[in-house]
């Protein structure tokens, strides 16, 4: 059944990706990110290819930009069936030497913006008893690496909010669940991996070889490998599925 679904973070990287995966099974995408340009390249890409989606601009810090996006999506559409939250950034640093105010935009974007935008998608999905939630989280949450304080303890964060809110939307029709990323080529995983190079004082496509020693599989996770899990969490097939964590990392945690 076609859906209407926001996806935040859809402008670039794994957020692009499960738009263009909503978009192929027929939903009708709202792109939302920071980046108007990024956002509706996004959204014209699809359009190109036959699919239905708009770009909007939003902060995920901004409570009320939030609820005005949702009451903007239900005017239009009528309803807000499918939330993926994407939306998301990091910061490497040893502690001893790291800005409070860098560790406090990573809680608030991957921690309290998945809080705010679950919180506004909420009542449209609540009036029609079905929803589908499902934010990006990682296995940052569950395999520690030096210098990720902040960004394990925010992805470990949504693990638990999603657990929690699963528990309070069980009986209205709502489902919420993580999909938890490995290594994922974006500009997120450029930046960080870039960083841990520099700190770990190797070269880049040695620290880069070294991660990918990890990955049982022997490739990194691809977008489209993470847009096909979420694609399952959002279908009426998914309905028994919540709470729940679904790790797509080519094994490295079941090692
Ligand atoms: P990208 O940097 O490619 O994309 C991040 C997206 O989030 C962009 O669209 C960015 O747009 C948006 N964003 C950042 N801050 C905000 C904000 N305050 N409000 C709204 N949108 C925002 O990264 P990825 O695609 O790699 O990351 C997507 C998610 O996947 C993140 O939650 C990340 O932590 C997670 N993840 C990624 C992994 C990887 O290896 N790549 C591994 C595990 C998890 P803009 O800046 O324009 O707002």
């Amino acid at each position: 059944m076609a859906r209407v679904a926001l996806v935040t973070g859809g402008g670039r990287g794994i957020g692009r990706g499960i738009a263009e995966r909503f978009a192929a099974d027929g939903h009708t995408v709202i792109i939302a990110a920071r980046s108007q340009s990024e956002v509706e390249a996004s959204a014209q890409a699809i359009c190109k290819a036959g699919g239905s989606a708009q770009g909007r601009t939003l902060d995920v810090t901004d409570p009320s930009a939030a609820e005005r996006l949702v009451r903007e999506i239900v005017s239009t559409h009528g309803r807000l069936d499918i939330l993926a939250n994407s939306a998301g950034t990091s910061y490497i640093a040893p502690l001893v030497l790291a800005d409070p105010e860098r560790a406090r935009a990573v809680l608030e974007t991957n921690l309290l913006g998945a809080w705010i935008v679950s919180r506004a998608v909420l009542r449209p999905m609540m009036a029609a008893r079905w929803g589908r939630i499902i934010h990006i989280g990682s296995i940052s949450a569950e395999v520690a690496a030096p210098f990720a304080t902040i960004y394990a303890a925010s992805k470990g964060g949504v693990h638990a909010l999603v657990r929690s809110l699963a528990l309070e939307l069980a009986h209205a029709g709502i489902t919420v669940n993580a999909v938890a990323p490995g290594y994922v080529r974006t500009q997120l995983f450029n930046e960080t991996q870039g960083r841990r190079a520099e700190l770990k004082n190797v070269p880049r496509e040695q620290h880069e070889a070294d991660l990918l020693a990890e990955v049982p599989t022997g490739r990194f996770v691809e977008v489209s490998d993470v847009a096909w899990a979420v694609a399952y969490l959002a279908s009426e097939e998914a309905r028994s599925v919540t709470g729940q964590v679904l790790t797509v990392d080519g094994g490295r945690t079941a090692v």
